[in-house]
């Protein structure tokens, strides 16, 4: 049997690709352009494609490469690849859902951290004006505010909200979520230093309550529905006044207009961004508006989610081919 071959062309953490090689696969790592990947794909003769966001797996390239029989997607969302194709030329595609749900859980409450005490701007002013204005700065970032006690909603309580909702808790947050195909979650939260979890029941609610009662919301749906947002201006109007929101899923989830119109008239405190309607060339407004914390989607991107990542992905490419 030809040795079977992989085209990591988005890379792949070294642990993973180790163990990819001492099972007997060639792995490139070279990343192949968009234009170049057709052919990189066949001259290599490569029957595996990984991706992760980067590289779209279109019904293009799934029809000009015959070879391919499986396409793993290092990550969770499969946008960027073609499933219909796949399917009907009998690809498997597979990715790793759960293996980076800790890592966009934790970018979301540094969101949230720095939106209460308005880290977002004093990074960005401190560097040009804390030697100059140390007083006026401490003024304006005075009336910050704590996370304990106070309300998160989550839209959206899968791997990701779960995730969220357990450090919250443990933080001494009150966790409502809304889900319409989860009634209810336990949440383990633990305690490493004693070796105990604490079970937290949370029995989901109409959106409508979390629009009402949250002090802040974040969103952790698979992307948007019919292709419209979520959450609109009508939406926004029923929140609390001074509500802060978070979008770590998938661009446009909530309506970018109405996100900075909430800024504007004062409703909406703060709003931290992962991700962007316009990726990779998000809105300007959205990047210059000092109350809006954002990150480029690094919601996934640390080096344990990697790892587990890469590990997971490797596993399962190694279990196809033996079975
Ligand atoms: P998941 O499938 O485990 O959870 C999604 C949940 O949303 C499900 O429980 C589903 O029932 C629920 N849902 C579907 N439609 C809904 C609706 N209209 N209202 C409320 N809930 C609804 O997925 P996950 O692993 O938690 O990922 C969630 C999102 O995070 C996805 O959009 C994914 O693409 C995104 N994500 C972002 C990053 C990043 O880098 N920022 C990384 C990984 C995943």
């Amino acid at each position: 049997m030809s040795m079977n071959r992989v085209l990591a062309n988005d890379g792949i953490d070294s642990l993973g690709k180790e163990m990819l090689e001492k099972a007997g696969f060639f792995v490139e790592t070279q990343k192949a352009a968009e234009p170049e990947l057709i052919n990189t794909i066949n001259q290599g003769n490569f029957n595996v494609l990984l991706v992760r966001s980067a590289t779209k797996v279109t019904s293009t390239v799934i029809e000009a490469c015959p070879n391919l029989k499986l396409i793993g997607r290092a990550g969770v969302g499969l946008d960027n690849i073609d499933l219909i194709a796949a399917k009907a030329h009998g690809i498997r595609v597979i990715n790793t859902p759960a293996a980076s749900s800790q890592s966009v859980a934790e970018l979301v409450l540094a969101h949230l951290f720095s939106g209460v005490r308005f880290l977002q701007d004093s990074n960005y002013k401190m560097r040009s004006e804390g030697d100059t204005h140390f007083g006026a700065l401490k003024k304006q970032y005075s009336a910050g505010t704590e996370l304990r006690g106070k309300t998160l909603g989550i839209i959206g309580f899968g791997r990701i909200g779960q995730a969220l909702g357990r450090m919250a808790a443990g933080m001494g947050m009150n966790v409502i979520a809304s889900d319409p195909f989860i009634t209810e979650a336990t949440l383990e939260v633990e305690i490493p230093m004693t070796k105990t979890t604490v079970p937290v029941k949370v029995k989901t609610v109409p959106l409508s309550d979390i629009l009402m009662l949250s002090d802040f919301i974040s969103l952790h749906v698979p992307g948007k529905v019919d292709g419209k947002a979520l959450i609109g201006d009508s939406e926004i109007a029923k929140m609390k006044p001074g509500i802060g929101i978070v979008n770590a899923a998938r661009g446009g989830v909530v309506d970018e207009d109405a996100l900075l119109h909430g800024i504007d008239t004062g409703k909406i405190a703060f709003v931290g961004l992962d991700v962007f309607e316009g990726e990779p060339t998000p809105r300007k407004e959205l990047l210059k508006n000092s109350r809006i914390s954002v990150s480029p989607h690094i919601g996934a991107a640390t080096v344990e989610a990697q790892e587990r990542i890469a590990v997971e992905m490797a596993a399962q490419i190694i279990d196809f081919f033996a079975a």
